[in-house]
């Protein structure tokens, strides 16, 4: 009974420790049942017979000495916790002269105490403290003689969770940072403010400092993170910091370690202290190969500064984190390799193996495939329909290898000489004076920033040239001439040139659909997020990239050009074709004449940003890279939803890591895509003709490929059997939908979904009434049910 409450007692004791830090394990000898004690009375008497007993009935072991020879034999022997010395009366001389020998041998976990008299406490010199008379003499405490069992089992146990556990507790944490001092990973440990309060032995070996010289040495005079705004956040928080650090040596040079940096509280909730820990056993391998040679590192990644494993010798964890380790302290590093680094430690320390044998698939999936390609799963639906699985599957997948090597006529090659033409051409001059647009078309365009703009009514208004109506008028609100600091006159030339050059025979990659995803980002710009978080270059680049992203599109998807040997696909050696092709051409329209060029007054600086940023933004339109763009936003920029806010661990995206400028790239990427494919997001009247022009330019690749013998990409997309409403399910369920509802969590547009979730319905409906091909839609589109006035 009272060993069991003591044995609670001593757990709770050790729990005080580092909430992380189990050192239990190493007290194996701390049992309760096991504590050893020495008893050293030169004669066997009453009060050694009743210090055996409580100790027996503790189940503590006793050895009995009478002297100091046998006292140190016994002692060195058993080390014992406990010792207790007869100093009453004649013994006090003799077990001094035990208690020092004993202090001499240096057993730090051991409480020696003396036995003595009621006496001692009461009739001594008043000035003089009895006790400290004992702890001078080397004892712990001084324990008054008593006959009675259960009085001395009290005292002991007392003893025993007061004085000997924290004495065992010591030594545990000395054999820690021991382990620490010696290990060979490099180890510091600062206050609150990176001040170093510890450094370990490698420190001396890898920075070339003394262990004297690095302490309450600032930590940030010697290591600089890379991610530095980051890292701060993290600790800030209490979390524990992934990442690399830049460690200067004394003698100037600088090695990039990857490092962890976990905060620890002593007391309180703010962190006390900074554990950092570098990954450094694979370089400080290094150093001990060099060492003989020289005393300073060879450069990072130079071959003779690699020394191979002995495999034979380790476990295949650490064959992994060596070879991780190995990547790391190379002088460039892939996000992906810290990923693999950081599941390898995980990976580690789990001790399920449950977890071990997922975390291990995760890493071979991380190495092996292409990581944001998605692939089917077999037993989805997808393949149930093969109108989806047609069109998602050409959407999403890169083009394979080309079939056949015949030439389509697709030249762009004339373009450039065209612009001089088209500027000079009347009209076009004419308009170049007058920007003021027709009273209707002013009319219209005032509600340019509504999500139910139609644009249809647009293009017919402009004799079908939306995109320079449009385009001048946000671009003034906008105020793209200032931005760039160009005239207005070089914007509408620009517009023109651009216009000019999206193919009017196409059903849907025409100018009206540029205009209409130009007027998507500039609706999207307006929310309340993208003007915190995009700058008026951001702005404009944006205007620009979506006014030119599908410039010269040949109606035909990358694919079909691919098959088709065309020259486009040659040059871009089948990669990205089209996008690479509508970026370029944007750029060689655009500096290929003065009056044209509306970045000709832009600094160098300021021109390469710009420039960045169009073509990362109409190469984002990609759809091959869908997934990895909708993937990247959602882990970096992902809005709590409401189901979410009821998760405990879901964190509200931080603006101030949505600020780094790699991921306002994410932000824009996203904004251009959703504009891309907004089109099953607005009314209902507006979907069906954008769907009826995809799917009119879907069917003529198809006759096309057909004609010409070529493989054909989407053979459900046939005129005479393709069910466009199906189409339409399928694109909204496996590529709108949850695009489109995360960017709405993030922007803020709710009537996007709203118009979204009604079209799917409608979809729905239509397939159930039998709507099938083109005629039934352009049927229906005559229909009294559409002519009527949508609501919102
Ligand atoms: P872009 O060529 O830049 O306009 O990229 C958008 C892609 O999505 C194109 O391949 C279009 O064919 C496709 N797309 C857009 N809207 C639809 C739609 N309603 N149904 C099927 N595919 C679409
Ligand atoms: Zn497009």
């Amino acid at each position: 009974m009272i060993i069991s409450r003591i044995y609670i007692f001593n757990v709770l004791i050790f729990q005080k420790g580092p909430s992380d830090v189990g050192c239990n394990w190493l007290i194996s000898s701390s049992a309760p049942d096991h504590v050893k004690v020495l008893l050293a009375f030169p004669r066997g008497e009453r009060q050694a017979e009743v210090i055996g007993l409580a100790c027996e009935r503790l189940g503590w072991y006793v050895t009995e000495v009478r002297d100091t020879e046998e006292a140190l034999d016994q002692f060195q022997a058993r080390c014992h916790e406990i010792v207790i010395i007869d100093r009453r009366g004649r013994y006090c001389q003799q077990a001094d002269e035990i208690c020092r020998a004993l202090n001499n041998i240096h057993h730090q976990a051991s409480i020696i105490i003396a036995i003595v008299k009621k006496s001692f406490f009461t009739v001594s010199d008043q000035d003089k403290i009895s006790t400290l008379q004992v702890l001078d003499n080397g004892y712990n405490r001084a324990l008054i003689e008593c006959s009675s069992t259960e009085i001395v089992m009290n005292e002991l146990i007392g003893i025993y969770a007061n004085e000997v556990q924290p004495k065992l507790q010591l030594a545990v944490a000395h054999s820690l940072y021991l382990a620490v001092h010696r290990c060979r990973d490099m180890v510091h440990v600062t206050n609150d403010r990176h001040f170093i309060q510890f450094a370990n032995e490698v420190s001396e070996k890898l920075l070339g400092y003394k262990l004297e010289e690095l302490l309450n040495k600032n930590l940030s005079e010697i290591v600089i993170c890379e991610n530095f705004t980051l890292m701060n956040q993290q600790l800030q928080k209490g979390r524990e910091f992934h990442g690399n650090m830049n460690c200067k040596r004394k003698s100037d040079e600088t090695i990039m370690i990857s490092s962890r940096i976990i905060p620890f509280c002593a007391y309180g909730r703010r962190p006390t202290h900074y554990i950092y820990i570098y990954d450094t056993t694979y370089l400080l391998e290094n150093v001990e190969v060099t060492s003989t040679s020289s005393s300073h590192l060879h450069p990072r990644g130079s071959s003779h500064s690699l020394r191979s494993f002995d495999i034979g010798s380790v476990g295949s964890d650490l064959q992994r984190r060596s070879s991780v380790a190995k990547l790391h302290n190379l002088p460039l590093e892939a996000p992906i390799t810290k990923v693999i680094s950081l599941l390898t430690t995980a990976m580690t320390d789990a001790v399920s193996p449950d977890v071990v044998a997922q975390i291990d698939k995760a890493i071979e999936i991380l190495k092996t495939t292409e990581l944001y390609e998605p692939y089917v799963r077999e037993a989805d639906e997808i393949f149930n329909d093969p109108v989806t699985s047609d069109l998602i599957g050409a959407l999403i997948s890169a083009p394979q290898y080309s079939r056949d090597s015949r030439r389509s006529s697709n030249d762009s090659s004339g373009r450039v000489s065209q612009v001089q033409r088209i500027l000079h051409q009347q009209p076009l001059k004419t308009m170049s004076k007058s920007p003021r647009a027709p009273r209707d078309i002013e009319i219209l365009l005032d509600g340019c920033f509504n999500w139910e703009f139609d644009i249809f009514r647009l293009e017919l208004l402009s004799g079908r040239r939306p995109l320079y109506y449009l385009g001048m008028n946000l671009m003034n609100r906008y105020s793209v001439p200032a931005r760039l600091n160009c005239d207005e006159r070089t914007l509408q030339n620009w517009l023109t040139v651009i216009e000019v050059n999206y193919n009017v025979a196409n059903s849907y990659h025409n100018s009206t659909h540029a205009a209409d995803v130009l007027q998507a980002t500039a609706r999207f710009m307006e929310s309340d997020r993208l003007k915190v978080l995009l700058d008026p270059l951001d702005e404009v680049a944006a205007l620009v990239a979506a006014a030119a992203h599908d410039i010269d599109h040949p109606g035909k998807s990358s694919q079909f050009l691919c098959n088709a040997g065309n020259k486009l696909a040659i040059l871009y050696n089948d990669l990205s074709v089209l996008e690479s092709h509508h970026a370029a051409l944007t750029f060689r329209l655009t500096l290929s004449d003065e009056d044209v060029n509306i970045f000709k007054n832009l600094d160098a600086e300021t021109y390469k940003i710009v420039r960045y940023n169009v073509i990362d933004m109409i190469l984002a339109t990609e759809m091959t890279k869908h997934f990895e763009h909708l993937a990247k936003f959602v882990n970096v920029c992902s809005i709590r939803t409401e189901e979410s806010q009821s998760e405990p661990f879901s964190d509200p995206v931080d603006s101030s890591v949505l600020l780094l400028p790699e991921n306002v790239s994410l932000v824009k990427r996203m904004m251009i895509k959703c504009a891309d494919v907004s089109n099953p997001t607005r009314p209902l009247t507006f979907c069906i003709e954008w769907t009826k022009r995809i799917a009119e330019e879907y069917f003529r690749q198809t006759d096309e490929e057909k004609k010409k013998k070529l493989p054909v990409v989407m053979p459900m997309f046939d005129r005479s059997t393709c069910s466009i409403p199906k189409s339409q399910i399928g694109f909204i369920d496996y590529i709108i939908n949850d695009m489109m509802e995360a960017w709405n969590a993030f922007i803020d547009i709710p009537e996007m979904i709203t118009y979204m979730k009604q079209n799917y319905e409608k979809w729905k409906e239509y397939n159930e009434r039998g709507i099938s091909t083109l005629q039934d839609v352009e049927r229906l589109q005559q229909s009294a049910e559409l002519q009527m006035p949508q609501s919102t």
